[in-house]
This record gives C-alpha cells, sequence and structure tokens, in this order.
C-alpha cells in the first residue's frame, strides 16, 4: 500500500536510470514566451551552464497551449521558466493549474516571470498558485536569472531524490511483507528475484544460491565450480542452473562471471554492485546466501546501493526464518518417512496405526490389517542389480499410494515388505480389494535400464480385531506365509 500519494515521476526516474550509464542527463528547462526575444536572451545566458557535472538543456514553447501539449510528451523537465500574459492575460496562470492539478507534477519547479507586474500582483498569485518564484521581466539580471534557475535546479533534485528514496523504500517494505510470510525456500528465492528486479526496473534475470544449505554428499563436487552451491531459484539466463547436474569439467558452466561475482560476495561477506552484475549477500547463521542479479547496461546508483543495502540486511532474517523452518520440516520427514518410497517407514505405522486400532475397537468397526512382499525378489536383485530392485520397490510404492485410499495407511515395513492398515473393511471387502491390488500390479510392465520385468506379490490379510497392532501385524504375517506356502502371487486373509 503507498505510503502517501505517489508524484508522477515514475517515467522520469527510469529515463533518468538508463542514461546514467552513458552520460549524465542535462536538467531540462522549459522556456515559455510568447517573446522570441525572451527565448533568445534566456538561451544566451543559460546554454552554457553546467550544474553537479550536467548540462542545461533548454526547450522552447511560445504559448500556454503549446507548453500544455510538450508537457504532456516530454518527461524529466526540472524547471518552467513562465510567461503570465501570452494568448489571454492568464494563460500563464491557468497553466501552472494544468501541471499542479491535471498533471499531478509537483515536482518540477515554476519561475513565474512576468512583464505587467501589476496584472498579476505578486502576493495574490504566490498565494493562489503553486508556483516556486516570482519575478519581474525588468528585475531578472543575467545573474538574478541565473542564480534562481540553479536555486531551482537544487531544489528539483531534491525533491526527486526524496521521491526516489520513497518509492524504493516502499517496494522494499512490500517485498518484505510478502518474504517474510512464505515457508518454503523456494518461494522465498523467487520472490526475493522479483522483488530486487523490481527495484530495479528490469526483468527478472537472477540467480539465488545458499552456500552449505545442502549437507548431502551427492551435492559435493569438488571439481565443479559452483561446488556447495545450492541454486534454489533462477530465472532468465540462469534457468539452466535449476538442473545443471555439476559436470566435472568446469569449462562447461557458462556462467563463470555470476559464480565468481557470488563466490565473491561470500568470500567478502557483502554486497557488490558493478555494471552487469548486483549481487546481495544474505548472512543467514550457519548459511550464506547470495543473489546475483544482471541488469545489463545499468549502473545502480549509490542511492539504490544503500537501499538494496537495507534490504538485504532485513531481509536475511525472513531468509533465516525459512531456512529454520524448512530444516524442522525435512527432520519431521526424516523420521517419519522411507526415503525410497516415500511412504510412511515401520515407525510411523505404529505411531499412526495405534489410534486407528482403537477407535476401530471403540466403534466395534472391522479394519483390515495387510503385510505384502514381493515374490522371488532376491531374482530380481540377482539378475538386474540392487538399483533396479530400487525402481521395482518405488514402483510398487508409487501403486501403493495411487491405489488406496487416503484413510488408510501404508508403510514401507522393511526390505521388499509393506504393511497397509484400512479401516472400514469386513473380510470380502478386503479380500476384494487386495486380490485386485496383486492383479493389477501383476498385469504392469516395469520398464528398468531397457529390461521390461514383472512381477508379483503374496499378500496375507487379517480383519480379526485383537488387542494390539503388533499382534495384528503378527496375524497378517502368518497369512503371508501361508500365501507364501500356497505358490506365491496370491492373497490369504485370516478371519
Ligand atoms: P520370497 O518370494 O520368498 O519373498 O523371495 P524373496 O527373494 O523375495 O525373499 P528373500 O527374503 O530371500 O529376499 C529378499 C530380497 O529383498 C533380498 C534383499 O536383498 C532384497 N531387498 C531388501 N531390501 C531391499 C532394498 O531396499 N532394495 C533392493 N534392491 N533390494 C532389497
Ligand atoms: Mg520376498
Ligand atoms: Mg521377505
Amino acid at each position: 500500500m503507498p505510503l502517501s500519494k505517489p508524484l508522477n515521476l515514475k517515467t522520469s526516474l527510469a529515463s533518468a536510470k538508463q542514461e546514467n550509464s552513458r552520460q549524465l542527463a542535462p536538467w531540462r528547462v522549459l522556456i515559455v514566451d510568447d517573446d522570441i526575444e525572451v527565448h533568445t536572451v534566456t538561451r544566451l545566458i543559460l546554454a552554457k551552464t553546467v550544474f553537479k557535472q550536467r548540462k542545461v538543456e533548454l526547450l522552447s514553447a511560445f504559448s500556454a497551449a503549446e507548453a500544455k501539449k510538450m508537457l504532456q510528451t516530454e518527461s524529466n523537465i526540472a524547471v518552467i521558466l513562465l510567461d503570465v500574459v501570452m494568448e489571454t492575460e492568464d494563460a500563464g496562470l491557468l497553466l501552472v493549474h494544468f501541471i499542479r492539478h491535471d498533471l499531478d507534477n509537483k515536482a518540477v519547479r515554476i519561475i513565474l516571470r512576468t512583464g505587467q507586474p501589476g496584472q498579476a500582483p505578486e502576493e495574490q498569485v504566490i498565494i493562489d498558485y503553486d508556483i516556486n518564484d516570482y519575478k519581474a521581466k525588468s528585475e531578472l539580471t543575467s545573474q538574478k536569472l541565473f542564480t534562481t534557475v540553479i536555486a531551482s535546479l537544487r531544489a528539483y533534485e531534491t525533491i526527486i531524490s526524496l521521491e526516489k528514496t520513497r518509492l524504493g523504500l516502499e517496494k522494499i517494505i512490500d517485498c518484505s511483507d510478502s518474504l517474510f510470510k512464505v515457508n518454503s525456500i523456494r518461494d522465498f528465492a523467487s520472490g526475493m528475484l522479483t522483488c530486487v528486479s523490481s527495484f530495479l526496473d528490469c526483468k527478472p534475470e537472477g540467480i539465488l544460491c545458499i552456500e552449505g544449505y545442502l549437507d548431502t554428499e551427492a551435492s559435493y563436487d569438488a571439481d565443479h565450480l559452483c561446488n556447495g552451491l545450492e541454486v534454489v531459484a533462477a530465472a532468465g539466463r540462469y534457468d539452466d542452473c535449476l538442473t545443471c547436474l555439476h559436470p566435472l569439467d568446469e569449462s562447461s558452466c557458462h556462467h563463470k562471471d555470476m559464480v565468481a561475482h557470488v563466490r565473491k560476495a561470500l568470500r567478502e561477506h557483502k554486497n557488490q554492485f558493478d555494471d552487469n552484475y548486483t549481487v546481495l549477500y544474505l548472512e543467514t547463521g550457519e548459511h550464506k546466501a547470495t543473489i546475483a542479479l544482471v541488469h545489463s547496461n545499468q549502473v545502480v546508483d549509490e542511492h539504490d546501493q544503500r537501499l538494496l543495502t537495507l534490504f538485504a540486511s532485513k531481509i536475511a532474517i525472513a531468509l533465516a526464518n525459512v531456512i529454520y523452518y524448512q530444516k524442522m520440516i525435512s527432520l519431521e520427514e526424516a523420521a517419519t518417512t522411507d526415503f525410497l518410497t516415500g511412504l510412511n517407514n515401520r515407525r510411523q505405522l505404529l505411531r499412526l496405526g495405534i489410534p486407528l486400532l482403537a477407535g476401530a475397537q471403540r466403534s466395534a468397526t472391522p479394519m483390515a490389517v495387510a503385510m505384502l512382499d514381493i515374490d522371488h525378489f532376491k531374482q530380481v536383485n540377482d539378475a538386474y542389480g540392487h538399483d533396479a530392485g530400487d525402481v521395482v520397490l518405488k514402483h510398487i510404492g508409487a501403486l501403493l499410494k495411487e491405489r488406496f485410499r487416503l484413510s488408510d495407511i501404508v508403510a514401507r515395513y522393511g526390505g521388499e515388505e509393506f504393511c497397509i492398515l484400512a479401516p472400514q473393511l469386513d473380510p470380502e471387502q478386503a479380500f476384494e480389494l487386495f486380490d485386485e491390488f496383486r492383479y493389477t500390479l501383476a498385469m504392469q510392465k516395469i520398464e528398468v535400464e531397457g529390461h521390461t520385468l514383472a512381477v508379483t506379490v503374496s499378500i496375507g490379510v487379517t480383519t480379526v480385531l485383537c488387542d494390539s497392532l503388533d499382534e495384528m501385524i503378527s496375524k497378517a504375517d502368518e497369512s503371508l506365509y501361508n500365501a507364501k506356502q500356497s505358490g506365491r502371487n496370491c492373497v490369504v486373509i485370516s478371519s
């Protein structure tokens, strides 16, 4: 939400920024007068003026109507030297009203220059109209004109600078608000890229990496340029970094320059700004994060650097929170989930199953417990390798997830054994359900490393409510043993 109504300066800020990298944009001064002589003299006096290393560019309008048109199309006009009497006696004054109210331009400095001070008395005009200076042409010597124009340029610069700060802070506050609300590291990272690009008025073209976020050995590739950096968001030319497999040969990385900048920020613990890169360094406790953002042909001025530095220091807290939250989630996941299949692990099955059984006992409703074991699984490993065996395990895990209800509890019990707790099933329904599963799996072809495999399972089921879950699992196990004895690829139910 805007802090207050913004000045109408967006276009002027953007174009001033673009010109920044080449040479400083000139101050634009508009002369509005119906007397051609006034234009000539003013140009003579001001043409060579340089203020703060910026030249003065003079624009001319010979009537209020012409000035109106110019003001609607030209941006960045800093000062208007304005005659009062032109096509009408108050044409200049009406133009002031148009600029301040219709164009909503509060920044441009307006110096009224009148040849007939009696026509527009100074006291009245300065009270009624939002002008910044009032001069009778007769008193305006070249020295005085120069002085008043420079003073006005200085005031204009301050107004623009304050407005820029205000817009910048507004963007930062809006962004920070949204970034403090996200829980996932990826949402944070892409939000951060959007924020910084929007602040810099450039398209999102950047990357966010975190050093030391992944602890797994697998992500560590000592020979690679990006070693130890995890890319959590990337946009534009860095898209490929998201899927980069960290090739051994660092010459295959197209982004050496970017990585060098990121590394420098990490090494020096500070933001980096140069002609092509804005690199923000976020200190988040044990992890270090940087965002590198490319925006070609644009220099980030000192003012924006200060705002971005403020932003980086504040937002680092949000990032630290997100990382902490994610760690808690992954610890919780690791404790309850089987890493290979993503199913519940045995511990989680028992944790969730005990209250489920208690509920079934209280309401005296049936509940099925099934143990499922892959037939001759050792042969799969022996013939095709352990990795192929893993693919089969994952395949069965995925099929179990797909086939059973959300209210059922499906777990990898251990090795090549799965356990399913399915409430509200009587023996007939249970048999039908598990036999259908068995049949579906047996009919499937599993593609593994160029081979097509078919596997079957044996399933033992019980629907007899016992005192404990362990007892029910033992009963299901007995049925499973019987299923194996009966030739495998079948369901045996004890009721
Ligand atoms: P049966 O029909 O009697 O169950 O025969 P089986 O070969 O399936 O039974 P056995 O108990 O002899 O062998 C089980 C195999 O399961 C041996 C073991 O290596 C394999 N296994 C257990 N856990 C995993 C795993 O995580 N991945 C892979 N690939 N294999 C596993
Ligand atoms: Mg087996
Ligand atoms: Mg087994």
